[in-house]
């Protein structure tokens, strides 16, 4: 049977794009439709919303722990994003690749240009609005950022918007349906890619 003989290699997914243009939403959307791709929880030393969770949002730790996790280098990639760090935990990523599970990352821009350096096989997909005044709408309907914060988000989105060049696909995140609908498209053509398979055994 060619079912047998034919595995597949752990394909990285690296989602970004600016803050509020829905990422998170749609992450959760994809999950809901898409159970078998392993999601990285990411390090932050942002304190948590409501709602959020440790170790199910995020991992929340100090500025001290952070700091000991990048002495020990323990990222594969960390950030500062406005006024926080971010980082995403090695260990957990590089296993699940190479077990073959397929790993999602939501991450800022910086971070995932960063991962493009180390791992330039993985799939890189920019999140845009559909306009700046839409942007604007999202962060404040999400009810979570002070103005200071939503402004500071804000003047730092043309400059993000204009790295979308260094990825490999964009979506626009206008119906949230149709975003995830061209998401989970990306994800199951990559898992088609010839070049993602092991072909173990003689197929022919
Ligand atoms: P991000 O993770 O990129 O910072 P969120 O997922 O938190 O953004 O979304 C920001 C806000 O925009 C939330 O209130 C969310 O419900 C809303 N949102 C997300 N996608 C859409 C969409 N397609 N249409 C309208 N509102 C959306
Ligand atoms: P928030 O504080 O709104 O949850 O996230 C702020 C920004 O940090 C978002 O753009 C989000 O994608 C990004 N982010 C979340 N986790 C990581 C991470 O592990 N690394 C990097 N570089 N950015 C992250």
């Amino acid at each position: 049977m060619l079912d047998n003989c034919v595995t597949r290699r752990g394909i990285l997914f690296v989602v970004s794009g600016p803050s509020g243009v829905g990422k998170g939403t749609i992450r959760s959307a994809l999950l809901a439709k898409m159970g078998d791709i392993q999601v990285s929880i990411s390090v932050t030393t942002r304190k948590p919303r409501t709602g959020e969770v440790d170790g199910g949002h995020y991992f929340f730790v100090d500025e001290k722990e952070f700091e000991r996790m990048v002495a020990e280098d323990e990222f594969l990639e960390y950030a500062r994003v406005y006024t926080n760090m971010y980082g995403t935990p090695k260990k957990f990523v590089l296993e699940k690749l190479q077990e073959g599970q397929d790993v999602l990352l939501e991450i800022d821009i910086q971070g995932a240009l960063q991962v493009k350096n180390k791992m330039p096989e993985g799939v890189f997909i920019f999140i845009l609005p559909p306009n700046i005044e839409e942007l604007a709408v999202r962060l404040a309907s999400r009810g979570q950022d002070s103005q200071e914060s939503i402004t500071r988000r804000l003047a730092a989105c043309k400059y993000e918007i204009e790295q979308v060049r260094h990825y490999d696909y964009a979506i626009i995140n206008d119906r949230l349906e149709e975003a995830v609908k061209k998401l989970q498209a990306i994800i199951t053509a990559e898992r088609c890619r010839v070049k993602n398979l092991n072909l173990g055994c003689d197929i022919t």
